[in-house]
């Protein structure tokens, strides 16, 4: 008889009708990879929320193990870039969507997929900043690349409470940026100013349609939410600014003009996780160690059990989760 390991697995019956459950699976049946890993901790994104609940096509073979992100040891491997106890972080590359992820507790996947986890960052915290915090990295540096200094001016992040937002607020802030928070929950107004953030707006301000040029208010953006938001955001950026675009949680649609481009100069800055590259991972990884505060990240997460991890991932779509929550496995 094959060793199991427990994991939660979507699947489908023949009507396409998705089910969700807590079980155990066959290593035997486990997908191709040169590096299975032992799961330490892992994370629930926004992604995870759509895979679990089918709101969106995200999970693309059945059974599905979810979850994008884990932090775990090398049990064993054929690669030549990792030996049994390297402590390493896995986020993306279509795990938890097309190959079986982060919610079990081993998981089989290519090397090349892996990095290595930073000294001075445990399972923990890289599953509390996981691919939510690794993009906002990718958005700083983003922001960065296009000399988007402190001294130019304000950055503003919308989704402010989100994973994304809530990190991307604490690295702003420790890189001494200016930092304007766009939120629809005022009430979190406290929380967001201890990470960092000097002034919040309310995300109705920016969420409907607006002007195609508004008043010059921020010289960047971290833009979790897309849609009429993000349209707003570049709108209102000063002269020679840039946003740096990473999410669709209002929409995936964006109703603007080119006139904020056209006559200000302003770039929009694409951010991908997924599929980018190890150097640029690896470089975000490594700046996160130093310029993201432990003890920010600490206040911004809250840990649960293995079995709350499908009620999380309703919670993040119906916009529930404040800052990340962790699973240790
Ligand atoms: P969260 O759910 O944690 O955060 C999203 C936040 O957006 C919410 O907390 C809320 O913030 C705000 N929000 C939700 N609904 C709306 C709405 N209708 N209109 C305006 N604002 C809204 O998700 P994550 O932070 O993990 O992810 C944020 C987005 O980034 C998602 O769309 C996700 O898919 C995307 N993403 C993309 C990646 C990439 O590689 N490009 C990687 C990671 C995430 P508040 O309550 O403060 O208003």
């Amino acid at each position: 008889m094959s060793n199991t390991f427990k994991a939660i697995l979507i699947s489908r019956d023949e009507e396409k009708k998705q089910s969700v459950s807590v079980t155990q699976v066959a290593e035997a049946d486990m997908m191709e990879g040169d590096v299975t890993v032992a799961i330490e901790a892992t994370t629930v994104n926004y992604k995870d929320g759509l895979a679990i609940t089918g709101k969106s096509p995200v999970v693309r073979h059945w059974p599905m193990i979810p979850g994008i992100d884990f932090s775990g040891n090398v049990i064993a491997s054929d690669n030549a870039g990792f030996s049994v106890g390297d402590k390493v972080i896995l986020n993306g590359w279509g795990v938890g969507e097309v190959h079986w992820g982060a919610y079990a507790e081993k998981a089989r996947v290519k090397g090349d997929w892996l990095i290595k986890r930073p000294a001075g960052i445990s399972a923990k915290q890289a599953m509390s900043i996981g691919t939510a915090g690794y993009t906002s990295m990718l958005c700083v540096m983003a922001l960065e690349r296009q000399g988007i200094t402190p001294e130019r001016g304000p950055v503003i992040v919308t989704g402010a409470n989100g994973g994304v937002g809530s990190i991307a607020v604490s690295i702003l802030s420790k890189l001494g940026y200016e930092v304007i928070a766009s939120t629809g929950r005022p009430e979190e107004a406290d929380f967001l100013k201890s990470l960092g953030a000097g002034e919040i707006v309310d995300r109705n301000e920016l969420s409907e349609p607006g002007r195609p040029m508004g008043k010059e208010r921020w010289a960047g953006g971290v833009d979790a939410v897309g849609s009429h938001t993000l349209a707003n955001v570049l709108a209102q950026t000063t002269y020679g600014g840039a946003v740096a675009a990473c999410g669709l949680a209002q929409g995936f649609d964006l109703p603007a003009t080119v006139m904020p481009f056209i006559l200000r100069g302003v770039s929009l800055l694409g951010v991908d996780s997924v599929m980018a590259p190890k150097a640029l991972r690896e470089e975000a990884w490594s700046r996160l160690a130093e310029d993201l505060d432990m003890a920010k990240l600490d206040s911004l997460t809250t840990e649960i059990g293995f079995d709350d991890l499908i009620g999380a991932a309703g919670d993040i779509v119906e916009g529930k989760i404040r800052g990340r929550v962790v699973a240790l496995i």
